[in-house]
């Protein structure tokens, strides 16, 4: 980088982060601080005001000074959130939603009637709704196999196939896909592959330096950190014009943002700032949620009303060689099988103390959760199953809870 990228006189300072981050000169601690920073220009606060105006004055001819117009189409709080998103991602672009699900939406949005996508068998249970009861009847097809081996994908490949959708580590399984396998895949089809990075995050996993085309993120849960903000976002990479594969992602990015912009499930103003001011720690805490999950996963192993523990970390997990290979850390979730059936995992979560009973995940306080009852009579989750999402408690405090809610029953 040279000298003059420091100069704050020569433009914005985070032209200079993206610049250095270009060059592969920032850490990713570096970023997460400065990506999207941008002083006032009007009062010199270093952190950024909340817009909260839904419109932009013009100038007397009629230009926009900034380029604002109008809050659904942009707004400086979701413009600094998606440039340090994609940043963080490794990508070059990215569009912020109201939540997790309405850029999944988006995603679904981009597709024609009579296409075909292929999805996990274990899966977010919203985004199987979604692909299912909201765009059956609007004719998009959908197959649902077990990624865990690449060729049952292979194996529903259709002529129409417009988009492979992976999640890994899925929910509430932890099953583990090869992100890089299944984009190689899709991208021969001429087909896209996005993947819900939720649980990874950026910290423990790149899919866009695997291969995939388009990362989505729920950012209710570990972006933002701290289970106060409801959002999504979409992060795709430049065009890859090098590639010879039949996708121009320019034109796809730029549907995306169209249907961003145009349906308007765009995240507030004091979502953007929140969640921007949670991605400054978010290396840290990442990193803590990893070791906490690790550890709270090797006790519960050895626990005798334990059947199984599901998590990457764990050496003898079934999944465990590929995340090591394309994580670099296994992240905060973990699901357990308890011994005795639906009722006695019920009572285990009602027993906890220091773990709080509700849904979600990636937030600084621990959750527990039985997942068959939450998701219903259609549920394929098994009856005896908890989901835990592990904060930043001190994991021994973690595991002590968890042994006295094991051991009473
Ligand atoms: C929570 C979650 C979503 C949905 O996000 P919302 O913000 O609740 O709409 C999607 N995918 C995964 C993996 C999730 O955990």
């Amino acid at each position: 980088m040279d000298e003059s990228a420091h100069d704050p006189e020569n433009g914005p300072e985070t032209d200079s982060v993206k610049d250095a981050a270009r060059a592969r000169r920032l850490r990713v601690e570096t970023l997460a601080v400065h990506a999207g920073r941008h002083s006032d220009p009007a009062t010199g606060a270093v952190m950024p005001p909340i817009h909260l105006s839904t419109t932009f004055a013009r100038n007397a001819d009629g230009t926009t000074p900034a380029g604002y117009v109008y809050a659904r189409s942009e707004n400086p709080n979701r413009h600094a959130l998606e440039e340090a998103l994609a940043q963080l991602e490794g990508g070059t672009v990215a569009a912020a939603f109201a939540s997790g699900q309405a850029a999944t939406m988006t995603v679904l949005q981009t597709l024609g009637a009579g296409d075909h996508v292929i999805l996990p068998d274990s899966l977010y249970y919203g985004t199987r709704k979604l692909a299912e009861d909201v765009f059956g009847p609007w004719q998009l097809s959908c197959s649902f196999v077990d990624m865990q081996a690449v060729d049952n994908v292979r194996a529903v490949l259709r002529p129409n196939t417009r988009l492979i959708w992976v999640e890994t580590p899925s929910n509430p399984l932890l099953t583990v896909t090869d992100i890089g396998a299944v984009a190689e895949l899709a991208r021969a089809h001429g087909a896209r592959c996005v993947v819900d990075n939720t649980w990874a995050t950026p910290i423990n996993q790149q899919p866009l330096a695997l291969g995939a085309h388009l990362v989505m993120h729920a950012t209710t849960k570990f972006l933002g950190g701290h289970s106060d903000i409801l959002g999504g976002v979409l992060i795709a990479g430049q065009s890859d014009t090098g590639q010879s594969d039949a996708v121009q992602d320019d034109d796809w990015f730029a549907r995306i943002r169209m249907i961003q912009t145009t349906g308007g499930a765009v995240a507030a103003p004091f979502d953007c700032w929140l969640l921007l001011r949670s991605l400054r720690t978010l290396p840290y805490r990442v990193r803590a949620h990893n070791a906490n999950a690790l550890a709270v996963a090797q006790g519960l192993a050895a626990h005798p009303a334990v059947e199984a523990v599901y998590y990457p970390g764990l050496s003898d997990f079934a999944g465990h060689a590929v995340a090591a290979r394309q994580m670099t850390g296994f992240g905060g979730v973990l699901s357990i099988l308890v011994r005795g059936g639906g009722a006695a995992a019920q009572a285990v979560a009602g027993r906890t103390q220091l773990f709080t009973q509700a849904t979600s995940l990636g937030g600084v306080e621990s959750l527990i959760e039985h997942r068959a009852s939450v998701e219903g009579p259609t549920t394929t989750t098994p009856v005896n199953l908890l989901r835990l999402s592990i904060g930043l408690e001190h994991p021994a405090d973690l595991l002590d809870d968890l042994q006295q809610a094991l051991d009473a029953g």
